[in-house]
Parts: C-alpha cells; sequence; structure tokens
C-alpha cells in the first residue's frame, strides 16, 4: 500500500540487505557468530553466505522474488542462509522452530517456498509427516544442516562445498521497496500471518536500534563515545524467527560489527555462564528471559561486570521488574522497547531516566516514527484519550503475504492500526493499557486485563497473573484471575487489596492459584487462550 505524506527515513541507513551485508565485509577479522566453541568471523561468514548464495542461483534456480525458508534453531547457519536469501533478491521465510511439522508445512505452502533450508530435527519431524511435499516432489527442494540430510535432500555442507577466498555475490538489481522477508507474526490472537518486510524496512531497523542506544546513553548522562572503543557482544536470548531476533539484534549487530552469541535454547544458568566466559556487554530479548536472570540462584556467583545494557520488550514487562534490575543490577542501563512483526522490531521505546520516571510507559517513538491515536473509525483523539495506536514510518513493512483483506484493513493511507489500546501523554510518552482483543466486556465495561494485572503485581505475594473472562449469562463476561504466589494469600485479601486500587467492577470474582509458571510462547507472552482452557475447560 502507499504511503500516505511523507514517510520520514534514516539518511544513512543501509539501503538494502546486500548493502549492509557488503559493508559488513569491512569488519573482516571480528568475531561475528559465536556457537559453542566455534566462532566465526565476518569475513568467513560473508564468504560462505556468497557460496551459497552462488549455489542457491546455479544449482537450485533461485532467482529474484522466488521464496527460500529457514526452519532451525539458533545456529550459526540460520544466519548464514537469511544472508545467502537475502543477498540475491530472494524472499527469507524465517519458519518458527517451535512448530509441528504440520504448522511448518502450513508455513511452506502457505509462502510457496522453491528451497527449505532446516536443521536435523525439523527435517526429521517432516520427513515423519505422510506426504511432505519436499520429499515428493512438489514442494520445495530440502536442505540440511546440523543432522542427518534425509533420502532426496542434501546437506548444506555439501551445497556450500569449497569456500573461495576471492567469492563475489552474484549480481541482482535491488531497490529499497523490493521484498525480502515474510516474518510470521506470533499468532496471540489468531493465525499467524506472514508479515512482508521490504529492504528498505531491514535497512533501517539497525539505525532506529542505534538511535535507541544513544538515546538510552544521552539519557543516563554518559557520553555515547565513552563506549566507542568497546567491543560490543550481545547475548541472543530470543529467536531469530522473529523480529527481536533478527532485526532488534541480528542485523544490527551485523551493522555495528559487534559479537553475537547464539544459544540452541534460552536457559538462564548457561547464560550467565556465558556472560562471564564472553564477557558480554548487553543483551536483548523478552521480559521473562531478564526475571529469570534476575531469579537465578547463581547470579552472584559469576562475574557479569562486563553486563552494561539489558533491552528488552515485544510483551508487558512486569511492573516489578524494573525495581529489581535496579536494586540487583544497579548502574545497568535498562531499556523497554515496543516492537511488532508488523514494525521490524523496534518502534517505540522507554530507557534511562525517563524509564525510571515513567516506568509503566513504553517510552517515545524512535524519531522517524509517528504516533497516532485513533477511534474506532480512525479518527485522531486528543492526547490522554484511549484508542488503537497507528503507527507510521519506514520500518513499516508492506502487507501481508496473500491476505489482502487483512492487509487492507490493517494498513490504512500508510497507517498501521496496531490492535493495540494505548494513551499519549503531553510529552509524548505513550503507555499501552491493553490489546483490543485482550478485555474483558462486563455488562458492556470494559476491564481491561493489563490494568487489573498491574494492580495484582503491587501485591508483595504475587509472582504472576493473568486476568482472563469467564463466560457469565447474565454480565457475558465476568473477571477472573490465574496467579503464581510467593507466599499464601487468601481470595479475600487479594480482593480487599485490590478494591483500594481499581473499581470494584474489575475485582476478580475468582482466582486461580498455579503451582507451576504461567504458559508463555517463546516471544514472553502469556497464553491466555490456553489458561482459559486450562481453569474453564474447552470452549
Ligand atoms: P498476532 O498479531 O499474530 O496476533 P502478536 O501481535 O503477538 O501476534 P507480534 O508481532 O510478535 O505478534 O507482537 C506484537 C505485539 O506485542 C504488540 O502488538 C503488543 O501487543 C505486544 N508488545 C510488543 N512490545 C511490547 C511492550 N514493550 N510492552 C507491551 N506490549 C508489547
Ligand atoms: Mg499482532
Amino acid at each position: 500500500p502507499g504511503h500516505g505524506g511523507t514517510v520520514r527515513t534514516w539518511k544513512h541507513a543501509p539501503r538494502d540487505f546486500r548493502a549492509l551485508l557488503e559493508t559488513s565485509r569491512f569488519h573482516g577479522d571480528k568475531v561475528f557468530l559465536i556457537y559453542e566453541d566455534e566462532h566465526l568471523t565476518y569475513e568467513e561468514h560473508f564468504r560462505r553466505a556468497a557460496t551459497l548464495a552462488r549455489r542457491l542461483v546455479d544449482e537450485y534456480g533461485v532467482g529474484k522474488g522466488d521464496r527460500v525458508a529457514i526452519a532451525m534453531r539458533n545456529y550459526p547457519e540460520w544466519v548464514i542462509a537469511f544472508s545467502a536469501t537475502l543477498a540475491i533478491g530472494a524472499i527469507a521465510v524465517p519458519l518458527n522452530a517451535w512448530w509441528t511439522p504440520q504448522e511448518l508445512e502450513y508455513g511452506l505452502s502457505d509462502s510457496g517456498a522453491k528451497v527449505l533450508i532446516a536443521d536435523g530435527e525439523r527435517a526429521a519431524g517432516l520427513t515423519g509427516l505422510t506426504g511432505f511435499t519436499a520429499l515428493t516432489g512438489s514442494g520445495p527442494a530440502l536442505i540440511v544442516t546440523r543432522g542427518e540430510a534425509p533420502e532426496g535432500a542434501r546437506s548444506l555442507e555439501d551445497v556450500i562445498g569449497e569456500v573461495e577466498a576471492g567469492v563475489t555475490l552474484p549480481p541482482v538489481e535491488l531497490s529499497p521497496e523490493d521484498p525480502a522477508t515474510i516474518f510470521y507474526t506470533s499468532g496471540t490472537t489468531g493465525r499467524p500471518k506472514g508479515a512482508l518486510g521490504s529492504h528498505r524496512n531491514l535497512g533501517q531497523s539497525p539505525m532506529t536500534v542505534a538511535y535507541g542506544l544513544y538515546r538510552t546513553l544521552i539519557r543516563a548522562g554518559r557520553e555515547p563515545g565513552e563506549t566507542a572503543g568497546q567491543r560490543r557482544v550481545t547475548l541472543l536470548t530470543v529467536p531469530l524467527f522473529h523480529v527481536t531476533g533478527c532485526f532488534a539484534v541480528m542485523t544490527t549487530t551485523m551493522f555495528s560489527g559487534g559479537g553475537l552469541v547464539l544459544m540452541y535454547r534460552w536457559d538462564p544458568g548457561r547464560a550467565l555462564e556465558l556472560i562471564e566466559r564472553e564477557r558480554i556487554t548487553g543483551l536483548t530479548g523478552v521480559p521473562t528471559n531478564v526475571w529469570q536472570l534476575l531469579s537465578h540462584p547463581d547470579l552472584n556467583r559469576y562475574d557479569i561486570s562486563s553486563l552494561s545494557g539489558l533491552g528488552y520488550g515485544g510483551a508487558p514487562a512486569p511492573p516489578k521488574l524494573l525495581e529489581r534490575i535496579t536494586e540487583q543490577l544497579p548502574g545497568r542501563a535498562p531499556s523497554n522497547g515496543y516492537g511488532m512483526t508488523e514494525t521490524t522490531a523496534l518502534a517505540i521505546g522507554n530507557t534511562g531516566a525517563d524509564y525510571l520516571a515513567k516506568p509503566d510507559s513504553i517510552g517515545l517513538p524512535m524519531a522517524v516514527v509517528e504516533v497516532r491515536i485513533t477511534d474506532p473509525i480512525g479518527g485522531e483523539l486528543p492526547v490522554g484519550t484511549v484508542g488503537e495506536l497507528c503507527l507510521r514510518g519506514p520500518n513499516v513493512i508492506l502487507g501481508y503475504w496473500n491476505r489482502p483483506e487483512a492487509t487492507a484493513e490493517t494498513f490504512v493511507g500508510g497507517w498501521l492500526h496496531t490492535g493495540d489500546l494505548a494513551r499519549v501523554d503531553e510529552e509524548g510518552f505513550v503507555f499501552i493499557v491493553d490489546r483490543a482483543k485482550d478485555m474483558v466486556i462486563r455488562g458492556g465495561e470494559n476491564v481491561y486485563c493489563a490494568e487489573v494485572e498491574a494492580a495484582l503485581f503491587e501485591h508483595p505475594a504475587v509472582e504472576d497473573a493473568a486476568v482472563i473472562g469467564i463466560p457469565h449469562d447474565e454480565l457475558g463476561e465476568e473477571v477472573g484471575a490465574v496467579l503464581r504466589l510467593s507466599s499464601p494469600a487468601t481470595d479475600e485479601e487479594l480482593r480487599a487489596f485490590l478494591r483500594e486500587r481499581i473499581a470494584p467492577f474489575k475485582v476478580p470474582v475468582r482466582f486461580w492459584v498455579r503451582e507451576t509458571e504461567l504458559p508463555r510462547n517463546p516471544g514472553g507472552k502469556i497464553l491466555k487462550t490456553r489458561l482459559r482452557q486450562e481453569v474453564l475447560g474447552p470452549s
């Protein structure tokens, strides 16, 4: 869809992925990817990616606009496959490695992938699927790494073969508006949608993140130059197949020449070991990662003095998180970033002194991003009024893959309708009130789950909380809450506590206490549909 009005852009951002990759070569012998005992320098990464790019063109006939799916854990090969695909103008389709084989097959057919590059585990799962299209000849060609290649597939190492020092990228004409990626949304509100991002979108994102970091330093009263001499090493705690991992962390690292430490799976104890061993300077993930790190019994046994930045986002941060960071890891610069698959990761962020002053805000938009709060028919609402958060900027994607209706509904005149309810204060700070779909409507009265959850979190015994709607004949819905408690508290105590903070109609009529952690997706979001089924039975 055409953007209404003039969209502001970062002037010095890479114009497309190819430019980003070629520039990364100047970082030469510096280590880019670190996985277990493996270290890959920028030059080595470039050569492998360029060689694979040549093979995809020559041996698999991949051309501009063709889709290449990637289904793996966070291995260095993920980055190589992604780089090779984008460099030849093909569209990378990162698939969720937690998906079942059936879901992976959905992603492959939905995107119409020509090639699938998978790890051994994903390949094995898919091979077990009756009629798996890659092996029946009707689907993508299969390339496998980190595991056995089944009959009819080739291993990535075999495909890449000899890597030559003088290798160059195959020629291709790229324009910043060309599509580059299809990332599937988390599926929190329905079936995951393929978000089609352009080369401009991803080229702009490292600048957005850099701006966010710069603002963190400025607001913390430090000189950005102070860290210029220090090599940045970032721990990736989230999957590469979501935009936070791919854009807020991976391509941003590639742009800055830093090191990126990959983990097979998130494990807070292992993260502490890695921070000490690799002298990690920053960690970017979801709020749950940081929360678990702070709760780890061995937190004080490791030397984590190198760690100066703690970034998180992608899901609401528990109100106690900032407090805990300030107490347990003083001097670190925490920041909360708001972003969506549709905004190529970071769009709005809160950091430094601002974050301490307004801990419940997601902060200010990232300079090139514009914010508008609208009523249900799209009219702009005044300061302080709750409405739908709409965003515009060079990070807003082209639309949804093969979904013209959803695209037309969500992207209106260049503005992305986020589906989040928010308000903006006098100073421009954005406050997320709730997701439009995460509301309990009690007798026609809207109850924002997030507001009730925030009140619950203030209670010292509440470790975690999720507010849900309970079907009710007369009122339509009643308010309920599923809790994890650190010490016992009776329903009556909790209700009395809440009545001092929120209106009586918002106070849950029923509580469920869970012994185990609340179910969350890898993006840190509570799986409310599952919780609702657990406590209420199938609807
Ligand atoms: P789907 O669109 O498929 O239902 P999803 O919206 O969860 O799934 P994502 O693009 O991964 O998929 O997540 C974006 C959403 O995450 C935002 O719309 C917002 O509701 C939430 N979010 C992201 N960052 C933050 C943050 N810092 N604070 C609160 N909520 C956030
Ligand atoms: Mg969404």
